[in-house]
């Protein structure tokens, strides 16, 4: 499909922007990549080494020390899915759980995390033929990406989505609790001083709020091919 490009999706939490950059790449044969869930993998592995307390405090300095140690990959599935691995492990299911998504935005502001997670996202995207979504990608990561798409829906509407998943894969979660993680980490995504969520001057906004999934497609695949004159 002529020249790869490199398409950058960016938004908020549960805008769904996983879904669509997922389904454009299967769609296109182009590799997906899942940025929020590299920030998701270290979490995890601060909790699990007792780097994070009951109280939220972060030990920074040993997390920092152990980035270089964490070996993150995207394992494709027999579905036509990919697992995160951290160190060879597959902790996909451990990385989606509510543990994970309250400690993520306070170690996603640390600014070594992020240049280290930065770096990595840098070298994926260097044969081209990437969509990878997160909340810096058209802004920080790749910002000469020749597609930048924004992805925008309330609050509201984010967290009926993804009390909907849980629900659906059987957790035990209210919806008050998850409106209130969204609300949560949107505050610390757009407010953190390192490479904090905006819309970069070159993207292309959306709001999905009452698109279904089958629209986003046909939208996301009009851009894409209205970027590579397909
Ligand atoms: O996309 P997802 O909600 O799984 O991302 C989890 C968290 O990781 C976000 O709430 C955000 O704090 C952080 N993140 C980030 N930069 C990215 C992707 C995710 O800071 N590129």
């Amino acid at each position: 499909m002529g020249t790869p490009i490199i398409i950058a999706i960016d938004g908020f939490s549960s805008s769904g922007k996983s879904t669509m950059a997922r389904r454009l790449a299967s769609r296109i044969g182009y590799r997906y990549i899942d940025s929020g869930a590299m920030y998701r993998a270290v979490t995890l592995y601060a909790l699990e080494a007792g780097l994070i307390t009951s109280d939220g405090t972060i030990d920074e300095d040993s997390l920092v020390t152990a980035l270089p140690h964490l070996q993150i990959d995207f394992e494709p599935q027999a579905d036509g899915t990919q697992h995160t691995m951290l160190n060879g492990i597959d902790v996909e299911d451990e990385i989606r759980r509510l543990r994970v998504s309250n400690a993520v935005s306070p170690v996603a502001a640390i600014p070594a995390v992020r240049h280290a997670l930065v770096d990595m996202q840098k070298e994926m995207g260097k044969t081209k033929g990437i969509v990878m979504d997160g909340r810096d990608i058209g802004t920080v990561v790749f910002p000469q990406a020749e597609l930048k798409i924004y992805v925008d829906a309330t609050a509201e509407t984010r967290a009926q989505r993804r009390f909907k998943e849980m629900v659906e894969k059987g957790a035990q979660v209210s919806y008050e609790d998850i409106l209130a993680n969204v609300v949560h980490r949107d505050h610390i995504d757009t407010t953190r001083s390192e490479s904090p969520l905006r819309r970069a001057d070159d993207a292309i906004s959306l709001d999905n709020s009452r698109m279904t999934i089958e629209e986003q497609d046909e939208w996301l695949l009009n851009q894409f091919k209205r970027v590579t004159g397909q």
